[in-house]
């Protein structure tokens, strides 16, 4: 279902209520998980989408919870206006990413829930709910991160940055340098993260800091080399490892060999998205910040152990720590370390030992990835967990937006 207002939304809900149907609402599906999954009703707002009103003073604006990031992005910026940081593509809707915790890389900024400042909320009851931290305080903190449980969310009001443009630098470095000089590079960039491509020396670190500068002007040539020759020469290769999966390591080293090395400047919400066409599982998890370059030693040494047949680069990014009930980095700064395989190969093994490693650590999973956990495992992870399942009872006490993925992780209300 399309809905065009928030009124076809109420309409829908109340519809789901008195009939007794299930209701998932789903963003863009970018999600590695089932999470938006739905075998009844499925609603989409992507007939809402763009902005509501902006508040040039406050560096504010409220938009359609629908709203595509990249088209948010273009949007705020013919108001002059950016969002802090982002996430690395921006097909996302805006509802969908907050709702998983999606985030980007730098130690001084929190994830892209961390930018909302109000919502409005169709509950599971049928209600128009107006939130914020100043109206509904523990309502609002059980809705930044909500995992679509707790209403569907029709409007979003961010809080923004000037616009700016960013230098974005492409560096190789040994991955023993890289992990001795973390504190650093994390410390003294705005962003910071790195690829660490298994069983291979040199890694690629990514640095984004604020520039003047004019943007780059190699437009054409620029995709070509990105969004062509990457992505089909990463494609390329992926085959090969999919067909002789032996030769993964070779084709690891092979990469990192080849990790383009250079800058260019852009406004930021162009800079922050890249374009991937290849096709992967990936599992996340958020760790405390302080555990990066040990977890990621362990991982070398289970790799080296046990030889998984992976190609795909593992990606390392930090995030501040923030008080977000369901935030991965809720209470802590993070190290978030991602594991992707190529679709098509065999990922369980692999994704099943470096978990291991994670939870260790204390590590909590991306919403929106995969990973194994169920509800007793959340209970011990988040402090908040019970206090937003009494959220989710004041809000949803038909359990109207439960499917089969969510009732892994949440129990049925007693
Ligand atoms: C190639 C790729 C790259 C990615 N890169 C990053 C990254 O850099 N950083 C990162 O953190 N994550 C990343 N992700 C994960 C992605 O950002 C999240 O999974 C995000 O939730 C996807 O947004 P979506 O709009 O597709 O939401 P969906 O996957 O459609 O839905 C996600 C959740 O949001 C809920 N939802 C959607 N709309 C609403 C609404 N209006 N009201 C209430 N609930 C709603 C859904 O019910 C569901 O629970 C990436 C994913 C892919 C496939």
């Amino acid at each position: 279902m399309y809905p065009g207002s928030i009124e076809e939304v109420v309409d829908i809900v109340q519809w789901c209520r008195r009939e007794g149907r299930k209701l998932r609402v789903v963003g863009s599906g970018h999600s590695f998980t089932a999470i938006a999954a739905s075998n009844d009703v499925l609603m989409s707002l992507d007939h809402l989408q763009g902005i509501v009103r902006v508040d040039q003073e406050a560096r504010t604006a409220t938009v359609w919870a629908g709203t595509k990031l990249k088209r948010l992005g273009e949007a705020l910026f013919s108001h002059g206006l950016s969002q802090e940081n982002l996430g690395d593509i921006d097909v996302q809707s805006i509802a969908g990413a907050i709702s998983t915790g999606t985030h980007g890389t730098g130690l001084t900024f929190g994830n892209i829930s961390t930018q909302v400042i109000g919502m409005t909320v169709v509950t599971g009851q049928g209600e128009v709910l107006e939130c914020t931290p100043q109206s509904h305080p523990e309502w609002f903190k059980a809705m930044q991160i909500s995992l679509g449980v707790l209403g569907v969310i029709v409007q979003v009001t961010l809080r923004l940055e000037a616009a700016y443009k960013l230098e974005y630098e492409s560096r190789r470095l040994p991955i023993t340098d890289c992990l001795t000089q973390l504190t650093q590079l994390a410390g003294e960039n705005r962003h910071f993260e790195f690829f660490w491509f298994p069983y291979a020396e040199p890694c690629q670190i990514k640095l984004m800091n604020i520039t003047e500068r004019e943007v780059s002007t190699r437009k054409l040539q620029d995709y070509f080399n990105e969004v062509v020759m990457e992505n089909a020469f990463f494609g390329l290769l992926s085959e090969m490892c999919r067909l002789l999966p032996r030769t993964s390591a070779a084709i690891s080293r092979l990469s990192a060999s080849q990790v383009p090395v250079g800058r260019k400047v852009s406004h930021s919400h162009r800079l922050f998205a890249t374009k991937r066409l290849v096709r992967f599982h990936e599992m996340e998890y958020s760790l405390p910040s302080e555990a990066m370059a040990e977890v990621i030693k362990e991982m070398q040494a289970a790799l080296s152990k046990q030889r998984f047949h992976v190609h795909f680069p593992v990606e390392c990014r930090y995030a501040k720590g923030d008080d977000i009930w369901l935030s991965p980095a809720y209470g802590r700064d993070s190290a978030y370390i991602a594991v992707h395989m190529y679709k098509g190969m065999p990922y369980e093994a692999y994704f099943r030992a470096m978990e291991e490693i994670f939870l260790h650590y204390g590590g909590r999973p991306h919403w929106g990835k995969m990973h194994t956990l169920q509800a007793p495992q959340f209970e011990n992870r988040y402090p908040m967990w019970s206090a937003f399942q009494n959220v989710r009872e004041e809000l949803d006490p038909d359990q109207l937006f439960m499917n089969e993925y969510l009732s892994r992780i949440f129990k049925p209300h007693s």
